[in-house]
């Protein structure tokens, strides 16, 4: 594996080898790396000649209160997954690198309103413009065929495939599915801020969603009194609910009884931690 901390020095190399005809798949991380990210490298080595990871934690997506400073950041033990996965770049940028005249100076890019104002972009002010914005950076350097984001982060693939179509992209934007703890706890870097006793507990935030799948699944459209039913129920379980909604899959709007592609998004605090988690469910 090839690691380049120059965005320079990475962009040569890569050109070099798209001139050589091979194609290039790319995973952006923040790196605290589980099998979730690592189902994500698989994606783009099956789709792809080469395969370029890069981790950054981005602090242009944490908002003022956020956890930028205490977010795990494991390069040692990354760089050996990705090794054992064959990856064959490594690329690392620093906040200079990425935003050489600050971020505040920095030219963004902002996705759609009616996919950011939403969900986790109402509560998370700017998280999606520090997105978008960066991974148009990242795009431009890597120049990837293909780029591979977790469906765990719905809101965020649907906001980054629009993006990429939308300014006419040359890449394609792949959804992979959700790796999960074997009690259903969705992966997650931010599991970590967890003690066993309450990833045991965190748990409940999935079933829940589970619960109201059936109820869907089984015929029931009055979607307002579902989404409170479970945020009554979470709250019971001891989790501070930040939004608990059911949408149209493509839209994001809230779902109608007349939708058949719809989700379930749901993000809850666990003590300091706010996790989150989705199910998309397809009615005939
Ligand atoms: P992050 O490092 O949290 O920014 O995540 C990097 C990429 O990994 C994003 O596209 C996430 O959606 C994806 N990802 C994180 N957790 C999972 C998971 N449990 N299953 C699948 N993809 C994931």
């Amino acid at each position: 594996m090839e690691i380049f901390t120059d965005k320079d020095l990475l962009q040569d190399s890569l050109i070099k080898q798209k001139l050589s005809g091979k194609t290039i798949g790319f995973v952006p991380t923040m790196g605290n790396l589980h099998d979730g990210h690592l189902s994500l490298v698989d994606i783009a080595e099956q789709k792809c000649d080469l395969t370029v990871v890069s981790i950054f934690v981005n602090p242009l997506q944490f908002g003022p209160n956020e956890d930028f400073d205490a977010y795990p950041r494991t390069l040692e033990a990354d760089q050996q997954k990705l090794e054992d996965k064959n990856v064959d770049y490594l690329f690392l940028p620093t906040t200079n690198t990425i935003y050489p005249s600050g971020m505040e100076k920095h030219t963004k890019v902002e996705a759609i309103d009616s996919l950011t104002n939403k969900l986790c972009g109402a509560s998370r002010p700017g998280h999606f413009l520090g997105v978008t914005t960066v991974v148009n950076i990242l795009f431009n350097i890597v120049q990837p065929d293909v780029a591979v984001f977790g469906k765990k982060d719905f809101q965020q693939f649907m906001i980054l495939k629009r993006m990429a179509d939308d300014l006419c992209m040359p890449v394609d934007v792949i959804g992979a599915d959700i790796l999960r703890e074997p009690n259903g706890l969705a992966m997650s870097s931010r599991n970590g801020y967890l003690s066993d006793i309450e990833k045991d507990h965190a748990s409940h935030l999935r079933a829940n969603i589970i619960a109201i799948q059936k109820q869907i699944e089984a015929g029931d459209s009055n979607y307002s009194s579902l989404e409170n039913h479970a945020k009554q129920q979470l709250t019971r379980e001891g989790f501070k609910v930040d939004y608990f909604n059911i949408v149209n899959q493509s839209t994001l709007e809230p779902a109608t009884p007349s939708d058949k592609k719809l989700l379930i998004a749901a993000a809850a605090w666990l003590g300091q931690p706010r996790l989150i988690d989705n199910q998309e469910v397809n009615l005939m």
